[in-house]
């Protein structure tokens, strides 16, 4: 008997099972698919505190995502970087005064440590109003930080499993039936399976209505409205390691990011949803929509048959009533259920205030499980990154040294890649064994490399999956962009 179920095995699914494994509860977790495999690897990859936000007035959760900030800097600094953001002002749309005030208080509300403050730049004469449409004179440069999401869910996975946490991929619930305590029935691949606990925990994210309906079949549930956001990666628009945060005429904002080196990854849409979030898509009118907002921004001319790559994600939000589907609160709420065996539902989150709404949960059911005191604001380092122990400068240099030895790596698989096409795999074990230095010619498939040496980026990646692992989720270019050079 497990004190604690929780289906889903998204980024709050992960993190209350490390909460709660860390808190001396049995926890068992089960994922459908693969981790993050639902909204948790579709997200804009953003830790922040949501500039945007503040003038909906959410203080709170824009104060608690900036501390949130800095927590996740010092918990996963390999994961998590800092970022700067440059800020155009758009003459029509919020006046410069007002982002300069929007600044100061973003940069003074959640304790800001370790990240540069927001300053002024002269567009018209900086380098990085280069990539924009020449009508730019002024704007705002301002920090915040990138995650890498779906590795940070699978590495809080291998911290609640390190901890005791029982987590099963590719399994199902099925079926959740109620009583003093709970039985689930569970199908891994078509093989059936039963577990109990104490406590069910519903993280299943945009499943969150179908999960109560068809497998508590209990579909009380609070007010809930689904919102599709959807991405597209497109060529890098610009050199620099700077992202873009654009304002739009209907007051939303869209983000250019420098995206896996050689890309610009630009989001995000809003959208009203209805129905099941697997496989949801993009479509034609939503990355036609990016293309347009980058258009109007960007000097380079971006085109629907641009994108190598688009995806799209799905958020169960709390219905707080709001008309458009930008200015509902993007704060969580966890409800508690105690009519017979507990149920505890997750609405909303952040990957961002992941591991606040991980901890509190926990809190909301200390009173029945016997739990511990709460220990992640204090925990450095998941997973792969056991920093625990270390002080935080020992930790920037063990990521620094990490770094260095994959910088080593990567830059191996691309000569390999570019010196030999679709041989570098074979090439490289022949380097691992010792037959043959790294560089150097191959004489035995210059023949082959002349048909296939435009090597793209996307390919390295290919030849050198260890590095570049699914969560980077850069596809092949289409075979046009693969031809032969001349
Ligand atoms: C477009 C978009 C952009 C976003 N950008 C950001 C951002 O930049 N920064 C930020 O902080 N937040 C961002 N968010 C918010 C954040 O991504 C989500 O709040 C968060 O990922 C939700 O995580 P989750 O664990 O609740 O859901 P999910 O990640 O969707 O996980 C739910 C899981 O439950 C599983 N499941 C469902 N039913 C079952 C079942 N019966 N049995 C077993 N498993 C089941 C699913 O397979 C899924 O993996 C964004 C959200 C969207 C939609």
């Amino acid at each position: 008997m497990f004190d604690l179920a929780i289906v889903g095995g998204g980024i709050n699914g992960t993190g209350i099972a490390r909460a709660a494994a860390g808190r001396g509860l049995r926890v068992l977790l089960v994922e459908q698919n693969d981790l993050a495999s639902g909204t948790s690897s579709a997200s804009t990859k953003l830790i922040h505190g949501g500039l945007r936000y503040l003038e909906h007035g959410w203080l709170r959760l824009v104060r608690e995502a900036l501390s949130e900030r800095e927590v996740m800097l010092r918990m996963a600094p390999h994961l998590i970087r800092p970022m700067r953001f440059v800020l155009p002002a758009e003459p029509g749309v919020r006046p410069a005064w007002m982002l300069r005030l929007g600044l100061f208080v973003y940069d003074h509300l959640g304790g800001r440590q370790s990240l540069p403050p927001a300053r002024a730049i002269d567009l018209a004469n900086d380098l990085l109003g280069a990539p924009l449409k020449q009508r730019y004179e002024r704007g705002f440069e301002y920090s915040d930080c990138f995650a890498d999401d779906s590795r940070l869910v699978v590495l809080t996975a291998l911290d609640a499993a390190e901890r005791g946490a029982v987590i099963r991929t590719r399994t199902r619930c099925i079926r959740a039936e109620r009583g003093a305590a709970w039985r689930l029935v569970l199908d891994r691949r078509g093989r059936r399976d039963v577990a109990s606990a104490h406590i069910l925990v519903n993280a299943t994210g945009p499943w969150l209505k179908l999960f109560a309906t068809n497998v508590l079949g209990d579909g009380a549930l609070l007010p809930t409205r689904l919102d599709k956001g959807s991405h597209i990666v497109v060529p890098r628009l610009f050199d620099h390691d700077r992202a873009y945060i654009v304002q739009t005429r209907d007051r939303r904002v869209v983000f250019a990011l420098p995206f896996e080196r050689d890309f610009t990854l630009i989001g995000t849409t809003d959208q009203a949803f209805a129905g099941d979030p697997s496989g949801v898509a993009p479509t034609a009118d939503e990355i036609a929509y990016l293309c347009d907002v980058a258009n109007a921004h960007f000097r380079k001319r971006l085109h629907p048959a641009d994108v190598v790559w688009s995806f799209a994600g799905v958020r169960a939000l709390y219905d707080d009533g709001s008309k458009r589907a930008q200015d509902v609160s993007r704060d969580y709420v966890l409800s508690l259920d105690q009519r017979e065996a507990p149920l505890l539902t997750v609405y909303g989150g952040k990957i961002t205030t992941y591991r606040r709404l991980a901890e509190q949960a926990i809190d909301r059911i200390a009173h029945i499980v016997k739990a511990g005191p709460a220990w992640t604001p204090h925990s450095c380092g998941v997973a792969l990154f056991d920093g625990a122990g270390m002080g935080a400068d020992r930790r920037r240099r063990a990521v620094a040294a990490h770094e260095t030895r994959l910088a080593v790596f990567v830059h191996r698989a691309r000569t390999l890649g570019k010196r030999h096409g679709c041989h570098g795999r074979g090439r490289m074990r022949e380097c691992r064994a010792g037959h043959r230095p790294i560089s150097g010619p191959c004489d035995t498939c210059i023949d082959h490399r002349r048909r296939t040496l435009l090597v793209t980026a996307s390919q390295v990646k290919r030849i050198c999956p260890i590095t570049f692992s699914r969560s980077t989720r850069v596809r092949r270019p289409r075979a046009r962009s693969c031809s032969m050079p001349r």
